[in-house]
């Protein structure tokens, strides 16, 4: 599932490749993945609306649009966005043919003229491969195509006024990169919460955009078991795992986010921080610290590594 990191990274690669583009209008190829308002009444809102800013709340993309509107775009566990440059046509006859095999594919895309776009070339044949499962495409004025793709279909597309702002992100915790994310801010956050720490930080609501991964990471760098109770840390720790969700968070960043499976960036490319990772994914391996056997555990139905020897559950 994409993270903080690769929201970030998109968004990114987004803001130098769409402001100030115009959304001509939206095709919804699965209607699920619209979650506010109904679809009807997206599709005539999202028409003539103009690309004003790119930004990222938690693991949220977030369109700024003209007339006071705002996309968020939340890519839950396989959604991408890849830009296409002009020269493709949408062929839906499968919807007719085959409405099962729709269901799961979406649209074939197929090429119309030769292609002018040297980052397109670069990366053609990834490209052939993402243009499957989409799920909505916004047609842009200019002739490109924003697309959202995501075989799962767990991610959601929403449109909301800009007053409405607080409801379309209720429940989020602070921005952990912004200057509010401070020690004194993860004490008062913890201090009440029973629950294990781990869960706390994926729960979003103390620290926004945050998932497996990057728990897992931040855990190891502050050297706290993930199952330690979040009101039961030290000030110590508190201050160890405030720096360490910082610096994995921005670590990812730096590397284009990391790609175990589905992530991938808007070019088509998976991130590289994968090779950077200290505990994910590394059980049966020797902690890079210690050399004690990194471990995987379950927690809340999901899985979780750490090192038993850096992460100590009782202190001695
Ligand atoms: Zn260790």
């Amino acid at each position: 599932m994409p993270e903080l990191p690769e929201v970030e990274y998109t968004a990114r690669q987004l803001r130098a490749t769409i402001v100030g583009a115009t959304i001509r209008q939206a095709q919804v190829f699965w209607e699920r993945t619209i979650g506010h308002p109904a679809l009807p009444e997206f599709l005539a809102e999202i028409v003539q609306r103009n690309i004003e800013g790119v930004q990222r709340r938690g693991k949220f993309l977030l369109l700024e649009l003209s007339g006071d509107m705002f996309l968020t775009i939340h890519r839950r566990m396989t959604g991408n966005l890849h830009i296409l440059p002009p020269g493709w046509e949408i062929d839906t006859s499968l919807l007719q043919t085959d409405p099962v095999a729709w269901g799961t594919k979406g649209p074939i895309f197929k090429k119309t003229e030769a292609d002018q776009d040297p980052a397109f070339d670069r990366s053609s044949s990834i490209y052939r491969g993402s243009l499957s499962y989409c799920r909505v495409c916004f047609d842009l004025t200019d002739g490109r195509r924003l697309l959202f793709t995501d075989p799962r279909k767990f991610g959601r597309i929403e449109l909301w006024p800009r007053k409405l702002e607080e409801q379309a992100f209720a429940g989020l915790g602070v921005e952990p990169l912004s200057a509010e994310f401070t020690v004194e801010y993860l004490t008062q956050a913890l201090a009440g919460l029973r629950s294990a720490i781990k869960q706390v930080l994926l729960a979003q609501e103390v620290v926004a955009g945050i998932g497996n991964i990057y728990a897992d990471e931040a855990l190891f760098q502050a050297t706290i078991h993930p199952l330690r109770s979040a009101n039961s840390l030290t000030s110590c720790e508190i201050q160890l795992l405030q720096q360490g969700i910082i610096s994995v968070l921005m670590l990812g960043i730096e590397h284009g986010g990391t790609s175990f499976n589905d992530y991938r960036d808007l070019w088509g490319e998976a991130g590289d921080n994968y090779n950077h990772v200290h505990v994910y994914h590394q059980h049966g391996k020797p902690c890079e610290r210690c050399g004690t056997t990194i471990e995987r555990i379950t927690l809340a139905q999901r899985s979780t590594h750490f090192c038993p020897n850096c992460q100590r559950l009782t202190s001695e």
